[in-house]
């Protein structure tokens, strides 16, 4: 049986603990700053549709974030920290194989635990126990590999269900052909840099590269 991998990821982490502190927001567009109130380092969906970007600095964007309502808060890290581990705790109850990678996101391992075609309802189940028990929204993606997974689960991030499972070499194919090559786990803004240079733009052209020239390009 082939490998399966599963990454959870919190949904807009920061903003979505502000949320589950305090409910009355659950329909609040809300933005968390970086140490020192400098930047925006997590926002809800409402505030990502604003055109407000990751790291944006804050002096920038005061004046647009206010006039839509949203909600503003200084980073709380005890809070996430606690929130984390009760999401890591619930995932430990029901998964085999946590393994924990940041404060919001977990690699878990599925063959040889359930057959192929019942991990993908498993999934939906985990999503809906974290959401139950903490309250937190996560999307799950499913590869046979943790860079697949990690593949998976942006799509998974834009998804009605939360959940995309890679399964067959086909979809996995089509999914590369479009998926921007900066965006692949591991593959920084200086090798992306440097792919684009040589007009790759996605993981499909990436992977269609002789191996001679990849590592002329890494280096
Ligand atoms: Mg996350």
């Amino acid at each position: 049986m082939k490998k399966v991998f599963g990454l959870i990821d919190c949904n807009n982490f920061y903003a979505s603990c502000e949320r589950v502190f305090d409910p009355s927001l659950r329909d609040t567009p809300i933005a968390v700053l970086s140490n020192n109130d400098g930047c925006v380092v997590a926002r809800t969906n409402e505030v990502k549709e604003m055109g407000v970007p990751m790291g944006a600095p804050y002096f920038k964007y005061k004046t647009q974030l206010e006039e839509g309502g949203v909600q503003v808060f200084s980073s709380n890290y005890a809070l996430y920290g606690d929130m984390s581990r009760r999401v890591m705790n619930v995932l430990k109850k029901i998964c085999p194989q946590v393994e924990v990678y940041s404060i919001d996101e977990a690699f878990i391992r599925l063959d040889g635990y359930l057959p192929e075609e019942e991990m993908e309802m498993y999934a939906k189940r985990i999503r809906a126990s974290v959401w139950k028990y903490v309250g937190i929204p996560v999307s799950i993606g499913l590869g046979s590999t943790k860079t697949l997974a990690k593949v998976a689960n942006k799509l998974a991030k834009k998804s009605e269900s939360g959940v995309v499972f890679l399964r067959s070499g086909e979809q996995v194919s089509e999914v590369l052909r479009d998926f921007p090559v900066g965006d692949i786990w591991g593959v920084g803004r200086r090798h992306a840099k440097k792919l684009h240079a040589l007009g790759i733009q996605t993981a499909g052209e990436l992977v269609a590269l002789p191996d001679v020239e990849i590592r002329d390009v890494i280096r």
